[in-house]
């Protein structure tokens, strides 16, 4: 069914996993809040009373190679996630729970259970001090992989556990050293609250200022801690065939498209693919893509982030494209920004102020 791995483990709680979510229960109370029940989550037994087994399927999300303008400013594993669409792994995975069936095994592959634990705790690999899962079988060893949690209620013999961080001491940390903004806490933990990834889709209000340089030119995720990590290298380094699907989707999430859009378009061809912001959200995105173009150093976009300027509805985004312009700078970003001044919500107008004199606080 396309899978590169499988696994096998109990379906006992993951009760170390549990304390670490106690512990750190201010990092993870957005979770919780968005509904995401990642402590119900660590005893398999909440979601199937009759659970013997955890299967772990080993999905490859970077098995062919992604346009650089899509993995320049998107985490690979969403560029060809199909949650929603249902057209790639969502058929693979009821196939084979329709399989497990046949024989007679009933199954939940349940969202919220710790699926890089489970694949630790199956022996399919270790863990890096960036979190990562590290698979000791497939993508060379690399962490591009999803692990897939599958519930059943017939036992087979687990593996055995490799629950270590398994990275080479030469590395001195690269993932730690790279992250922009300090998320990694080098002791394989992280505070989800200051990873990109999270501050991309579930920020809150207007960026601040001393992130909005360290978020780079990613939009919606992050790839950074993956990227510099010798373990992956070994994948990097390859000539991979073009995922077309991906291909064929890249113009829609060209970075002047979205800063425009309208709701029928984003909900046609953005949200079907990378759905954690919802329509009430179209600002962040937005200001997101603003920052993007402020960081690009390309003045091809001062065009854009003047008419964001003055006509979008949302004081966020018109800040954003304010901050954007005065980092593009230039004649015409000066202009735009000279017209805008003293014009706006306090918000907006604080922006500006800051652009004109150079972006310092
Ligand atoms: S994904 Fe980015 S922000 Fe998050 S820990 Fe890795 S490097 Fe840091
Ligand atoms: S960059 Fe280095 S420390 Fe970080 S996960 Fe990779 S090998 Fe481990």
């Amino acid at each position: 069914m396309g899978f590169e791995d499988v696994g096998f483990t109990t379906a006992d709680p993951f009760d170390e996993h549990k304390r670490l979510l106690q512990e750190m229960s201010a990092e993870y109370a957005w979770a919780e809040a968005v509904g995401l029940e990642l402590l119900k989550g660590t005893d398999p037994r909440t979601i199937m009373p009759t659970a013997k087994t955890i299967i772990v399927l080993m999905e490859v999300y970077f098995r062919e190679a992604y346009p650089r303008s899509m993995e320049g400013h998107f985490g690979r594993c969403y560029l060809d996630d199909d949650r929603i669409t249902h057209d790639g792994l969502y058929q693979r995975i009821k196939a084979f729970r329709g399989f497990l069936r046949d024989h007679g095994i009933d199954s939940q592959v349940p969202f919220n259970l710790p699926h890089r634990v489970a694949a630790a705790r199956a022996g399919m690999g270790t863990f890096g001090k960036n979190c990562l899962f590290y698979s000791n079988a497939v993508a060379r060893g690399g962490s591009w992989t999803l692990p897939i949690a599958v519930v059943i209620d017939r036992e087979f013999p687990p593996g055995t556990p490799t629950m270590e961080i398994d990275c080479p001491d030469w590395c001195r940390n690269a993932c730690i050293a790279a992250c922009p903004t300090r998320a990694l806490k080098g002791n394989g933990r992280i505070d989800p609250r200051k990873c990109i990834s999270y501050l991309t889709y579930f920020g809150d209000g207007l960026t601040p200022l001393e992130l909005r340089e360290p978020m780079g030119m990613y939009v919606y995720g992050c790839d950074r801690c993956q990227n510099v990590c010798p373990r992956n290298q070994a994948w990097l380094a390859q000539e991979l065939p073009m995922n077309e699907k991906v291909v064929a989707k890249a113009a829609d999430f060209n970075l002047s498209a979205m800063l425009h859009m309208d709701i029928p378009y984003f909900e046609t061809r953005i949200w079907p693919h990378m759905f954690y912001m919802s329509t009430n959200d179209i600002w962040r995105w937005k200001m997101n893509v603003a920052w993007v173009m402020g960081n690009s150093r390309d003045r091809r976009y001062t065009g854009d982030l003047t008419r964001t300027l003055q006509g979008n509805p949302d004081e966020r985004v018109r800040a954003m494209a304010a901050w954007a312009l005065g980092k593009l700078g230039g004649d015409e970003a000066q202009s735009a920004l000279l017209a805008a001044r003293d014009t706006e919500s306090k918000m907006v107008n604080a922006e500006v102020a800051l652009a004109l004199e150079g972006g310092k606080p």
